[in-house]
């Protein structure tokens, strides 16, 4: 058979469950996203602390810029991988201010969140070892659970007494255990009792791994995310934050020990075999991370909107669920979920429908993805459309 005919009628097959996805071209007008055209309120974004459409903050970043331009520090391609000669001096001023950021622990950079979690199972867990993995893990932990040689088991969603009961009958007959998990899930807005998971680490001498992609910048007094709320930084052995969501950059890092900050250098695929990040992007990285701490205020409104939205879409009977910035709209059919987002674009509000295989079956749904910039009134915008 001709091998284009046979992709052509997969695609016809994705079309016709309404699971076809395409790439949209978006720009951005004063804070609002254009696409096709029109202007539109952006509400699919992880520009959570809304520092994306942020000018004074670009401008202070771009006029030093501008006054030493050939400063080393924003150069535009590192050239070379990490362990070659891509290592630039903007990566240990930059994992510096992690580790002094997080009570001296030691910060390790990859290229992004995708990278940490596919490469960090697989580095460090091997053929005698297991993998407990949270049913809602993000696409990116679930590649790396897949590539990681270890057996795999998924404990039901935030169910800890499932993965008690996993480990109780089968701890033993393993090496190395291994923990993961997010703390703020990504699709349904939902938050991990990280105390509950270091008392089960340090009673089944596991490795807990947490993603905390969706927490860093939005929670804790400095903005460290879920793990600074459950005074939990030491007790975390792997911490993987992303900025490429409210940091507004792009990039990734693993908060850990040195011991295993060695290790994965040696060891990582997605560290070793990938050029590194230009040293612009690193310089950009620092200078939003030194501000996080100051953005209480921003923290405190996202808050607010958030449980307004929650609350709103209760009062009128929808389906919702979490404690956070990720407010879903759970529709369950896939078409009736493409309708409901194409009625609520035709009204200015860009959201996109979210349907299977990046959430469960019959759980299509509508993804509010809120940031600080938003008012108030945006949320009664969306409340009165719906
Ligand atoms: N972890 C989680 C929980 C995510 O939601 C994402 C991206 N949406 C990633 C990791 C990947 O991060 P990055 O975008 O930096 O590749």
């Amino acid at each position: 058979m001709d091998f284009n005919k046979f992709i052509e009628e997969q695609l016809d097959t994705l079309d016709a469950q309404n699971q076809l996805r395409k790439l949209n071209t978006i720009s951005d007008k004063n804070g609002l996203a254009v696409l096709d055209g029109k202007e539109m309120l952006n509400l699919s974004s992880n520009d959570y602390l809304g520092l994306a459409s942020e000018k004074k903050l670009r401008e202070e970043f771009f006029n030093d810029l501008a006054k030493n331009p050939c400063n080393e520090n924003y150069k535009l391609s590192a050239s070379s991988s990490r362990l070659l000669t891509g290592n630039h001096r903007q990566y240990r001023q930059t994992e510096l201010l992690l580790s002094q950021m997080y009570q001296g622990r030691e910060a390790v950079i990859f290229n992004s969140g995708y990278h940490a979690n596919l490469g960090i199972l697989p580095a460090i867990a091997g053929k005698n070892d297991i993998i407990l993995s949270d049913k809602l893990n993000h696409a990116s932990i679930i590649d790396g659970c897949q590539l990681a040689d270890a057996k795999l088991k998924r404990y039901r969603h935030l169910d800890y007494d499932h993965l008690e009961n996993l480990l109780e009958s089968g701890r033993d007959d393993y090496r190395n255990a291994f923990i993961i998990t997010e703390s703020l899930f990504s699709m349904d807005g939902d938050i991990a009792d990280i105390q509950r998971l270091i008392e089960i680490k340090k009673k089944y001498n596991c490795v807990l791994i947490v993603d905390e992609a969706h927490s860093i910048g939005v929670f804790g007094e400095k903005g460290l995310g879920l793990c600074e709320v459950f005074d939990a930084i030491d007790d975390i052995d792997i911490i993987v934050a992303t900025f490429g969501k409210a940091i507004c950059s792009s990039g990734a890092c693993v908060i850990t020990n040195s011991t295993i900050k060695q290790y994965l250098i040696n060891k990582m695929r997605p560290i070793i075999f990938t050029t590194a990040l230009p040293p612009i992007t690193l310089s950009w990285t620092s200078f939003v991370l030194e501000r996080i701490a100051d953005m209480n205020s921003r923290r405190e409104h996202l808050k607010k909107i958030s449980e307004k939205l929650r609350d709103g879409l209760k009062l009128k009977g929808y389906q919702t669920m979490g404690n956070s910035q990720i407010v879903p709209l759970i529709v369950g059919d896939n078409a009736k979920t493409l309708t409901l987002a194409k009625k609520l674009q035709d009204a200015g509000l860009l959201v996109f429908a979210i349907r299977p295989p990046t959430v469960p079956p019959k759980t299509a749904r509508i993804r509010f993805s809120l940031g600080a910039h938003l008012t108030e009134s945006d949320i009664d915008k969306i409340l009165n459309n719906l």
